[in-house]
């Protein structure tokens, strides 16, 4: 079985985030570990809002150079972090595309809901769940809405999770 490392630097949002990239990986037929060396794939979950994110991104990229790893950059990446990070990484994909990340990394199509926040997460702990109730920061700040869209789960989509 193909192996996956995640790592988060970010928000609550990028835990919701990871749980549904492990939820389409597990059916691409990864396996998650705990130990970068070991894995296929790293897939790295951030905040480029954030500096602090930005920086450890930065200085992980020399160890993405000695790793047999494929990477991944992902989650709220601002277009000229993406610009700055082409060619340190393998692919900078958009979360929002999450359904058809099968495409980049091969397997199967499922047929996963079209909002990618709907796609069941593989809960890391049974007793800890982050249930985004939107995708974007509604903080209204110089960067953040342009970053992702702003968008509002319905209230039914959200009580479905609360009930899982
Ligand atoms: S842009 Fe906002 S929602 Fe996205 S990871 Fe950063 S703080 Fe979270």
């Amino acid at each position: 079985m193909k192996k996956y490392f995640s790592i988060i630097f970010g928000c609550q949002m990028n835990l919701a985030d990871a749980e549904r990239i492990a939820s389409v990986l597990k059916d691409l037929g990864y396996e998650k570990t705990s130990k970068m060396e070991e894995a296929d794939l790293v897939v790295v979950i951030a905040c480029s809002v954030r500096q602090s994110a930005v920086d450890r991104i930065f200085g992980l990229t020399p160890k993405f150079q000695k790793i047999k790893a494929k990477t991944i950059i992902t989650g709220c990446i601002l277009d000229f972090d993406k610009k700055k990070l082409e060619g340190k990484v393998d692919y900078i994909l958009d979360i929002k595309d999450l359904n058809n990340w099968y495409k980049v990394l091969g397997g199967k199509k499922f047929d996963y809901a079209n909002d990618y926040l709907n796609i069941s997460p593989e809960r890391e702990n049974p007793f800890i769940a982050s249930i985004p109730i939107s995708s974007g920061c509604i903080i209204f700040a110089l960067i953040v809405p342009y970053l992702i869209q702003e968008d509002h789960l319905s209230v039914e989509i959200i009580m479905k999770f609360l009930k899982k």
